[in-house]
């Protein structure tokens, strides 16, 4: 990447980007008050991991401006407006559902302790409100479809109809699997500012790098002074990549392909909703948070199926002038055999016949039947470490 435009050599100060709202969130508590709240005999109200992983992520501000699993208010004006109650731009709502007997059992205003499935406790919560919000309607808004074949719709339809708003403090860390890649956006925002990045480039993705995926990456370092590449470790749907595999794919690529000062690699433990436009938005928002001044967004972003068209997360960003971070859109690589490298139809001139479609999809297939795929799809020193996963590879 020599003959592109590289910045990083300025003397910064005070480089990084603000986060979304202004301010990060930081609703970490130090261990002595977390001690005293452990001791309490407050409600105890068990939760599932994705809802401890947006806990944490409150927590630690990835969510700023949010401070809280959301009331009826900014719950409803998210899901009509993409804003949230004070207009700030929000898609996504961050919910905490629970079952109406457990509603029943809960303070309808107070603190309560929200515990993981082993029973350790992890945060304070201060209830302010407790109800029910129309899923249908909220499925045609956030996903665009009321069918179930959509996994984030079936996930809000199979999950309890109540929920529970109220602020956050975390008392404990919660011990995910990956927890040496979970960075927080404070740790983030510190490499940037220790490298002098004036621009970085957010990458999210779930899969196992393809060739595709590096051009976007390296298109986009020819104009960033860096990147950050932040894989999605949380739920994911069944025929996914394992996170740690995704993990080792990626620490391969960079270690074999990338300019090492280039790259910041972390993973984002949160759930995929497969929301596309929506969930595009969303994470543009949480990678400014962890100090990215630009976004990739390429062909059908958090989409699945058919249900997106493939450039609709590129023109939702239209409805956003104000979001604070610059998208990236970018247009599908394929492989083009007249060209003879990877392209996008913005530099490549040739008709169709000469190209070759590159997805994850392909690579699973290729994985599943035993059969190499060509370099131009992925690197091989990558594919051998799919190859060498086998079937434990997938969820
Ligand atoms: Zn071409």
């Amino acid at each position: 990447m020599d003959s592109c435009f590289r910045r990083n050599d300025r003397e910064v100060e005070g480089n990084v980007i603000d986060p979304h709202g202004g301010a990060l969130v930081n609703r970490v508590l130090d261990s002595r008050e977390a001690e005293k709240i452990k001791r309490s005999k407050l409600p105890r109200l068990k939760a599932s991991d994705d809802i401890i992983l947006d806990v944490e992520k409150i927590a630690i501000g990835a969510y700023s401006p949010l401070t809280d699993f959301m009331c009826r208010q900014d719950l409803s004006s998210v899901v009509d407006r993409m804003k949230l109650a004070d207009g700030t731009p929000w898609t996504i709502p961050i919910f905490l559902p629970v079952g109406r007997e457990t509603a029943r059992s809960l303070p309808a205003r107070g603190n309560i302790i929200i515990s993981d499935d082993k029973g350790r406790d992890i945060a304070l919560m201060e209830v302010k409100e407790i109800y029910s919000f129309p899923r249908r309607k909220w499925a045609e808004k956030v996903y665009g479809t009321q069918s179930t074949r959509h996994p984030g719709v079936k996930r809000l339809f199979d999950t309890h109809d109540r929920l529970v708003g109220g602020d956050i403090w975390m008392i404990d860390k919660p011990g995910f699997a990956f927890e040496k890649f979970n960075l927080t956006p404070a740790q983030t925002r510190r490499v940037i500012k220790k490298r002098a990045w004036k621009t970085v480039a957010g990458f999210q993705t779930r899969n196992a790098p393809h060739r595709a995926h590096e051009y976007l990456q390296k298109t986009a370092l020819c104009i960033t002074d860096g990147i950050l590449v932040h894989p999605i470790i949380g739920w994911k749907k069944h025929g996914d990549f394992r996170p740690e595999l995704v993990i080792k794919a990626y620490k391969t690529l960079i270690s074999k392909y990338f300019p090492g000062d280039s790259v910041i690699f972390a993973g984002l433990a949160t759930a995929m909703r497969y929301a596309g436009p929506r969930e595009a938005v969303f994470h543009a928002i949480i990678r400014k948070n962890y100090g990215c001044t630009h976004f990739i967004v390429g062909r059908d972003h958090a989409g699945v199926g058919d249900f997106y068209d493939k450039y609709e997360a590129h023109r939702i960003f239209d409805l956003f002038p104000d979001i604070g971070v610059v998208p990236l859109l970018m247009r599908g690589p394929y492989y083009c055999s007249r060209c003879g490298e990877v392209v996008s139809d913005r530099v490549c001139p040739h008709a169709e016949k000469w190209h070759k479609h590159i997805s994850g999809t392909m690579v699973r297939k290729s994985l599943s039947e035993g059969r190499e795929l060509p370099g131009y799809i992925m690197r091989k020193e990558v594919f051998e470490v799919l190859k060498k996963a086998g079937k434990q590879g997938f969820i």
